[in-house]
């Protein structure tokens, strides 16, 4: 049963047992708000750890797959009753660990109880289809069996909701699972874990290694029981698992970086707009990777843009997550504050202008805390690194534009492809940026941000490959589709002499 001790390391769960990695080490998780606070203890697993978990998943993966998928439904509703009582719980954790607005975190648990509630409904579809035969008294239709073993590799930036929206189908289509989530967020996966524990899932069909991707990732990805990887970070890293993976002709699902637009028109209604894209850049403190990180506006309603982006921006508060009073939280680590004071730097060298902000927030009411300023850079030069690169802080960077084809080509002008904005009355406006948009994602008067667990997730270019998630597409991808001829006329018949 639970596991949870705060003065003992949590421990990795295999094969339905809370166990420890062989390495005998552990390593520590802290609060971003204040680092001097330990959040908990956790296994720095190495790859026996991962290869225990994996055999364990294959050892448990042919009777889940062979459970009626109604019955695995009902578990993983089981799994959502957990969750319910134990939202409050894993909110805190969000917070305390990534760092994360408590409000953010809380829209966060319900988002993967969305994903728990429409996987377990799926049960009872799982659809295949019949179609008919070019042959008489022959019947041909395909069904969905499982792929077997899953690896499912987790950032930070939502240490909730990325696990369950693909461990969720991954389940359901009859997956038995390794989740090896980010190092810097193994506290909420622990939760989960203790959650699917609770809710009865058989020994061995969800596995949780916590510990370096750098040491435990190649055998997550490498070894032969392992039939896909879906994967979610950065685009670094998700490129080498696609061509480790292909080695082996395995699946994957790779959700990678964004590099955001919201585009305002001259027609835009700027009470829908401003606040859009406020929140889109610094709600959860730019680490979303559908954050707004460009605002593209066309040049005759620029300046009135620019006056209320500013006065809406100066009203946010910086401070702890966990006080509702605060709208933007601390960068999830120091590194990431480095990152983002580097990429702040590195924005005022190359030309830009800083419109607003720009400063680390060091005082002593901090506690050392990683906090920047929401940040607001404008003339940015088209070709400039802030103008290109995924920052994943609170920083807007904001363009001109003349007319519609241009702000198109400045929004399709980055390597990233995954959620856009165009804020427009227009609709032969709104339907050309819909349809040229580069990005797997678009919104039309609303901001970058999100997306509903019904419909597919995911981006173009540099920022994803292989089958969306969630929507139907995320079954087609945890599942493969088998098609099945059956003659069922009396005696022998000629055949078809094609393949
Ligand atoms: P990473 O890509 O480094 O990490 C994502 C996951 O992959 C983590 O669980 C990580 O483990 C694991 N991992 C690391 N190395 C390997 C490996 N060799 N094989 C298999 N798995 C591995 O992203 P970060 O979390 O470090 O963030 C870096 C950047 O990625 C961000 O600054 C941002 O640009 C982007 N990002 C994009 C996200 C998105 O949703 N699109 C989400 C998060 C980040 P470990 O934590 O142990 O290193």
């Amino acid at each position: 049963m639970s596991q949870q001790n705060q003065a003992q390391p949590h421990r990795n769960f295999i094969g339905g047992e809370w166990v420890e990695s062989v390495s005998g080490e552990t390593y520590r998780t802290i609060n971003p708000a204040r680092p001097k606070e330990i959040v908990g203890w956790f296994q720095a697993s190495v790859p026996q750890d991962a290869e225990s978990a994996i055999a364990a998943a294959a050892g448990a993966a042919p009777a889940w797959g062979r459970m009626p998928a109604p019955q695995r439904g009902a578990l993983l509703y089981k799994a959502l009753e957990v969750f319910g009582r134990r939202g409050g719980e894993l909110a805190r954790a969000i917070t305390i660990e990534e760092g994360k607005p408590i409000a953010d975190a809380t829209g966060e648990v319900k988002r993967a109880m969305n994903i728990l509630e429409y996987s377990a409904g799926e049960g009872r579809r799982l659809f295949g289809y019949t179609t008919p035969s070019e042959l008489p008294d022959t019947a041909a239709y395909t069904f969905r069996r499982p792929l077997g073993v899953v690896s499912i590799i987790t950032p930070w930036n939502f240490p909730v909701a990325i696990p369950v929206w693909k461990m969720a189908p991954a389940l359901i289509c009859g997956n038995a699972i390794v989740f090896k989530p980010a190092s810097s967020t193994p506290f909420a996966a622990t939760i989960i874990a203790e959650i699917f524990e609770e809710a009865g899932i058989p020994p061995g069909v969800f596995n949780l290694v916590t510990g370096p991707g750098g040491s435990i990732g190649n055998t997550l990805v490498d070894d032969p029981r392992v039939k896909a990887i879906s994967f979610t970070g950065s685009t670094e890293i998700g490129t080498r698992i696609y061509a480790r993976a292909a080695e082996s002709l395995k699946k994957v699902q790779a959700e990678l970086g964004g590099k955001n637009a919201a585009i305002v028109m001259n027609d835009a209604d700027l009470d829908k707009a401003v606040p859009g894209i406020v929140q889109g850049a610094f709600g959860s403190t730019g680490q979303r990777c559908t954050a707004t990180s460009r605002a593209i506006v066309e040049r005759g309603i620029y300046g009135e843009f620019m006056d209320r982006l500013i006065e809406q921006t100066k009203a946010l508060t910086v401070g702890d997550g966990i006080d509702p009073a605060n709208d933007i939280a601390p960068l999830s680590s120091k590194a990431q504050l480095d990152a983002v004071r580097e990429y702040i730097g590195i924005g005022t060298e190359e030309g830009a202008k800083l419109a607003f902000g720009g400063h680390a927030l060091e005082g002593p009411e901090f506690e050392g805390g990683y906090y920047v300023e929401p940040t607001i850079f404008t003339d940015v030069p088209l070709d400039s690194r802030i103008a290109q690169e995924e920052i994943f802080g609170p920083v807007l960077t904001v363009f001109q534009a003349d007319g519609i084809e241009d702000a198109v080509r400045i929004s399709n002008s980055v390597q990233f492809g995954l959620s856009s904005s165009i804020y427009t009355r227009d609709l032969v406006q709104a339907h050309e940026y819909i349809n040229t948009a580069e990005t797997g994602m678009v919104h039309v008067n609303a901001p970058t941000l999100g997306g509903e667990v019904h419909l597919p997730f995911g981006g173009l270019k540099a920022s994803g490959v292989g089958q969306r998630e969630q929507g139907t597409e995320g079954f087609n991808f945890f599942s493969e589709t088998i098609t099945a001829y059956i003659d069922y006329s009396a005696g022998s018949r000629e055949r078809s002499r094609f393949i």
